[in-house]
């Protein structure tokens, strides 16, 4: 039998952060925007080019999905891994029901006389504009009784920025008769998931309100595999979480291209941290603190280590110290393929040998073209056989150059300054071309070098002085959780 939860493994390290709840809820909340924002980022360059054209955002190059041969006509969803078609963003709550609708009512008390009907608890979500008011005004309660409670629960709950599909579980007493009011006796609510509010009708008609505050514990979860298909399919299947899948795709993006370098064999290894609460409520999306992915069959290994320096922002290392980001990306495309590389070759349409002095990546026409690296445009305009061309000069005598562009971007010209994954142009094949592909220049105080050679060298920021002695403690920490939690290598094998 296959199970594939045996390949995780949960350790609890035990962090009890009950009594800071109030300031953790404001780190929940930021963690939930960032993972949301996150996410978003990777869907966003995940969709076809021409809903995006002239969009610009720096970020790392992805390429999550092979495509066919150029030339070949390309259904619009082969940009799309299955798991971003999607109706709902990954951590939306469950379509709310329309407003008003009561889920679950149970009659929980019978009449205590004749003439008081039996008081019944129900199940309310929050529809669209919906407010607790508006709930309690459906229900019939008093307006009084509305305005005390709502005074009340203000007390506790933000009650404006409760979400969508929020739970509230009343308990009413119906109006006995048409000229009557419903009584609310009880109400509860859950604004975060490590707090619960309960408010409760006294017998004197004033409300009290009780809150319980859970217990929340950091779980480190760990998932690995073999790549199959895609990094993307593989991690999922393993129950990596998605916010930490796209912070963990995004980090080794800077060193890896995932179509061309991940071949048969490749293995990932990540360990995730996440925070539960003691009734098993999810308070977080979890984040990466540590992940490793071979490439070439296992002819190369990648970690990062999740670190904040005391200036900084918090993103990933490598054991030595130096950040996973790189003055100049790797492929200033998204999807694409090399068909050329740097050096001698015989000319496709000049038919004779001479330096190729660039890379080819064939894409699709229209494809955003993205700046390697911050910095300042020198050239912007129609070059001779390059057709459509930008050319970007960098720090440190570095420049790129970008050619057959079907058009530049708008903006985009002379002395103007572009940062790292701005949308400079757009794929096309202009000038001496036999087909849409852009053919990428790097120069090096104005000679041409090999782009691939000279990115995956090129200089990163590194960790030094008590950042780095700090850096040094923490991956000793992470390298010993990691070392001490149980995983099983091959659930498969396992069980055979
Ligand atoms: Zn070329």
């Amino acid at each position: 039998m296959l199970d594939r939860r045996s390949s995780r493994e949960s350790l609890s390290i035990g962090r009890v952060r009950g009594h800071v709840w109030r300031q953790l809820s404001v780190g929940v909340c930021v963690v939930a925007i960032l993972s949301t924002v996150g996410w978003a980022m990777v869907r966003f360059f995940l969709e076809p080019a021409a809903s995006r054209e002239g969009a610009a955002a720096p970020r790392p190059v992805i390429d999550l999905e092979s495509y066919p041969e150029s030339g070949t006509p390309m259904p619009e969803t082969a940009f799309l891994p299955s798991f971003l078609v999607l109706d709902t963003p990954p951590d939306s709550p469950p379509d709310p029901p329309t407003s008003g609708d009561i889920l679950a009512a149970a009659r929980v008390e019978q009449a205590s006389t004749s003439l008081q009907p039996p008081s019944l608890e129900m199940l309310v979500r929050l529809a669209k504009g919906d407010s607790v008011a508006k709930v309690l005004h459906r229900l019939g309660v008093a307006t009084g009784d509305v305005g005390n409670t709502v005074a009340t629960l203000a007390e506790h709950v933000r009650l404006k920025s409760l979400p969508i599909g929020q739970a509230i579980t009343l308990r009413i007493r119906p109006a006995a008769d048409a000229g009557a009011k419903a009584l609310l006796l009880a109400l509860t609510i859950r604004p975060e998931p490590r707090r619960e509010i309960t408010l409760e009708r006294e017998e004197d008609g004033d409300y009290s309100v009780e809150e319980e505050v859970f217990e929340v514990t950091s779980k480190l979860q760990r998932a690995s595999g073999e790549v199959e298909g895609s990094v993307i399919a593989s991690a999922e299947a393993a129950g990596v979480p998605r916010a930490p899948l796209a912070e963990m795709l995004r980090a080794f993006s800077w060193d890896v291209n995932f179509q061309h370098d991940i071949k048969t064999g490749d293995r990932f290894d990540v360990m995730i941290e996440r925070s539960w609460t003691s009734d098993g409520h999810e308070v977080d999306a979890g984040r990466v603190l540590w992940a490793e992915l071979t490439t070439g069959g296992g002819a190369e290994s990648f970690r990062l280590y999740r670190f904040k320096p005391e200036a900084g922002e918090e993103f990933f290392y490598n054991r030595a110290g130096e950040s996973v980001v790189k003055a100049l990306l790797r492929t200033p495309l998204n999807m694409s393929r090399i068909s050329s590389r740097f050096g001698l070759r015989r000319h496709p349409v000049l038919k004779f040998t001479r330096l190729h002095a660039g890379v080819d990546f064939a894409a699709p026409p229209g494809t955003p073209i993205l700046a390697a690296g911050a910095g300042r445009v020198v050239e912007a305009g129609p070059n001779g056989g390059y057709g459509k061309w930008v050319k970007i000069s960098h720090d440190g005598g570095l420049a790129t150059g970008y050619a057959h562009m079907s058009r530049i971007a708008p903006g985009v010209r002379r002395s103007v300054r572009v940062r790292q994954g701005q949308v400079i142009g757009f794929v096309g094949s202009t000038g001496l071309s036999t087909g849409p592909h852009l053919h990428f220049e790097l120069h090096r105080h104005g000679r041409p070098v090999n782009p691939l050679t000279m990115a995956r060298t090129a200089e990163r920021t590194r960790l030094a002085g008590r950042d780095l002695a700090r850096f040094k403690e923490r991956v000793a920490e992470l390298d010993f959780l990691r070392d001490t939690m149980t995983v099983v290598e091959d659930p498969v094998a396992e069980n055979r």
